[in-house]
């Protein structure tokens, strides 16, 4: 848990809040299984669709999340975007 995080709390796991939350990431696990975020592909949450689904389109919105309090870091970490810019998060969480 080295360097900053942008949601206080988000990975300490003592608490579960609703939130909404939006990727900038697409995740896809090795069956083709699209996720919200780093901490529902771990977990194994329920997938959000499929690649080889035909009918799945990728949106970008925030979607309803019960499991704020377990985020993974991957996704909270401040890091840098692609140009180099601190400030960059995986994803965006709205209380
Ligand atoms: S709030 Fe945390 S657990 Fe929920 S979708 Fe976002 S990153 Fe994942």
């Amino acid at each position: 848990m080295h360097g900053t995080y942008k949601y206080a709390g988000a990975c300490e796991k003592k608490f579960l809040k609703n939130v909404k939350c939006k990727t900038t990431e697409l995740l896809i696990d090795c069956t083709g299984d699209v996720y919200r975020c780093h901490s529902d592909l771990y977990a194994a949450r329920k997938p959000i669709g499929n690649i080889l689904d035909p009918d799945f389109t990728i949106s970008d919105i925030f979607r309803d999340c019960d499991h704020f309090g377990y985020c993974n870091p991957c996704d909270v970490k401040i890091k840098t975007n692609r140009f180099q810019v601190f400030g960059h998060t995986s994803v965006e969480i709205e209380y």
